[in-house]
């Protein structure tokens, strides 16, 4: 299965600096075209810069937004609706990461309605995914994980319009990365459990985010049924974010 490298920008950057990185990437894949035929490259700029995102590298990279509403349209001040990241040029959404979990009381329930709404509206959901420290700690991984993939994806999902993203909560942002065992053992149990749902679960890419940098990205993308990475901080420089890309094996 093609990868999928994946730029989390979270709420990081100006009009300015997300031009230039972009254009960055663009030039660096456009310099090394063996990237893209192993690969398939996507950044999550903040909302208000999706359209110009867009605009800048729409022939190299797919662009996604970070969240969007359950709802298509109405009186939602301060939302964005699926249909306007598509009619944007979007292709793809997170959902449920776990800073939106943890920061703005997302559930399971409003993840699996925020994905339905990102199919109606031809996008591809990236469904985010992961144990906290403390849940690990107990032994609840799987568990927590298990009922995540349960509640969280909604009727409809295919390997077409949904990519799962892994992360662990406690390696987001910390420098501490799952070990490539840990790791393989989720995956193999992410995609067993796919399968009680769906009948394209072996086509569904999956991806793994947590710390993930040029120096842990070879081994990581390497490990059975990693299909891809979902990247925050090191997406933040032209410079690691390629050479993650290029780490795809
Ligand atoms: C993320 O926010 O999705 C993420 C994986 O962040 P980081 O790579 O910084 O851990």
């Amino acid at each position: 299965m093609k990868k999928l490298i994946a730029g989390n920008w979270k709420m990081n950057g100006s009009q300015e600096r997300a031009g230039d990185l972009l254009r960055l990437i663009a030039k660096g894949l456009e310099a090394d075209r063996s990237v893209l035929a192993r690969c398939d490259v996507a950044v999550f700029p903040p909302s208000l810069y999706v359209a110009q995102a867009v605009k800048d590298v729409g022939e190299y990279v797919l662009v996604g937004a970070q969240d969007c509403s359950v709802y298509g349209s109405g009186a939602y001040t301060g939302e964005i609706s699926a249909p306007m990241i598509a009619d944007c040029g979007a292709k793809y959404v997170l959902v449920g990461h776990s800073e939106r979990r943890q920061y703005h009381g997302e559930t399971d329930e409003i993840v699996a309605q925020k994905a339905k709404a990102a199919h109606k509206a031809g996008l591809v959901a990236v469904i985010c995914i992961g144990e906290t420290e403390q849940e690990r700690q107990i032994g609840a991984e799987q568990e927590v994980v298990g009922r995540q993939i349960e509640q969280g994806i909604p009727e409809g999902t295919t390997a077409q319009n949904t990519v799962i993203a892994y992360e662990p909560v406690w390696a987001i942002g910390t420098g501490k990365t799952a070990t490539p065992e840990d790791v393989a053992l989720m995956h193999s149990f992410i995609r067993e459990k796919l399968g009680e749902r769906l009948e394209d679960s072996q086509e569904m890419r999956i991806l793994y985010g947590g710390s993930m940098k040029p120096d842990n990205a070879a081994q990581l993308l390497a490990t059975p049924h990693v299909d891809g990475g979902l990247i925050g901080g090191a997406s933040l420089e032209a410079e690691s974010f390629l050479a993650i890309a290029k780490a795809a094996p």
